[in-house]
């Protein structure tokens, strides 16, 4: 099952994770008694003055609900979910974290396998090939840099 806050859009995902950090989630509490709850209440403060009331349903993400004028009415994970949720499980946010430190290694190691496949690639080119390659190589930088006035 996936866990609430990645079914959040990635930056929506981060921007919950800063309101966390910022201690914008004011108050929660379980709404369910039991050892492990599965919903809970929480107000969490947003860009106007008044703080948004924040429902999460961790076995049913989609049956969340905030006031926000992003999630209200509307079947979306939103920032003030995933605050409240870090909020819940403070020890999740080290898996975040944790995660994306993955993430990212294994990115720059695909970054460097290709770095290293395009330096073998060239290497193994006749002149012709070379004389060509790069010919077409800087038609295609001027390309760019003339559109990047129209951006
Ligand atoms: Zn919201």
């Amino acid at each position: 099952m996936t866990k609430l806050p990645y079914l959040a859009s990635g930056a929506l995902l981060w921007r919950g994770y800063d309101y966390y950090t910022d201690h914008k989630v004011l108050s929660w509490e379980p709404t369910e008694s039991g050892e492990r709850p599965q919903q809970f209440d929480g107000v969490v403060s947003g860009n106007g003055d008044k703080p948004y009331e924040v429902h999460i349903d961790i076995a049913h993400p989609k049956k969340s609900t905030c006031t926000c004028p992003f999630a209200e009415g509307r079947h979306v994970i939103c920032k003030h979910m995933v605050a409240l949720y870090f909020s819940v499980y403070p020890a999740e946010v080290d898996e975040l974290l944790h995660a994306e430190e993955q993430w990212e290694a294994e990115e720059a190691a695909r970054e460097e396998a290709h770095r290293a496949e395009t330096w073998q690639y060239v290497r193994g080119l006749k002149k012709v090939e070379l004389q060509e390659g790069l010919y077409r190589a800087l038609l295609e930088i001027d390309d760019l840099r003339n559109r990047r006035g129209w951006w």
